[in-house]
């Protein structure tokens, strides 16, 4: 299947099954936008079983994202892809649980307790930021302890360089004002923000994939790509 991995975490972490999926070799159809009018819908959830297949893991969480702030935990699921109520976030502890969350410029932010074994995944993009999406996570994760010993990765998604947006954004983000539109590495302000939360600076990682000017295979929305990749995380059977 293909997929780019946080190659630390796979040495590391070896109990983890994580990484974002591409759009492959051969013509580049691997999608698995369920809700973005990419490809038709059967082969979607074929790519879906695909995906539950390679990584060995029973059952897939998804859900409708809204660039909102909600965050669902996921317990013992039935078996194959379960699509929740709409949300940005998911979590989990339990074994053979792949989270997913959908991007295509946005990032996907994998978060990891190596202590007690709890991953969690969130879809964030500017809007999701704002709403603090990633503070909701890691308050999800911590629950009301320290979060220094969280492991933060910031995945494959557009980089600092190709994205611009209007002043509107980095005033939603509580970011100093440019007069005209200028480019924003969202992923620096989630790493920012994730450090602001108690996250130890060596615990966060940004991938060096870009959706839309490293070759890395990836949807662009930006890019005029109707498809989407996912992120996913779980805890091996
Ligand atoms: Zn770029």
């Amino acid at each position: 299947m293909p997929a780019l991995v946080h190659e630390g975490w796979e040495v590391e972490l070896p109990w983890l099954v994580q990484g974002t999926t591409t759009r492959g070799a051969l013509g580049g159809g691997f999608d698995l936008g369920l809700f973005s009018e990419g490809s038709p819908v059967e082969r979607v959830r074929e790519h879906w079983e695909h995906l539950l297949a390679v990584t060995g893991m029973g059952a897939a969480m998804h859900a409708r994202q809204v660039h909102g702030a909600d965050v669902r935990r996921h317990h013992a699921s039935p078996p194959g892809l379960n699509v929740v109520e709409p949300c940005d976030g998911h979590a989990t502890s339990d074994p053979g649980v792949l989270l997913a969350v959908t991007v295509a410029d946005c990032v996907p932010v994998f978060l990891v307790d190596p202590s007690t074994r709890a991953v969690a995944l969130l879809h964030a993009g500017w809007r999701g930021t704002a709403g603090a999406v990633l503070e909701r996570g890691l308050a999800l994760m911590t629950n009301g302890a320290s979060a220094s010993d969280l492991r933060v990765h910031l995945g494959p998604a557009i980089c600092g360089d190709c994205y611009e947006v209007g002043p509107e954004v980095f005033v939603a983000l509580g970011e100093p004002t440019p007069a005209r539109p200028t480019p924003l590495d969202l992923r620096g302000v989630l790493a920012r923000r994730a450090m602001a939360a108690g996250v130890d600076s060596a615990c966060v990682t940004v991938s060096e994939h870009c959706t839309r000017c490293t070759d890395s295979g990836l949807f662009s929305h930006r890019g005029g790509d109707r498809g989407r990749q996912v992120g996913y995380i779980g805890v091996r059977a």
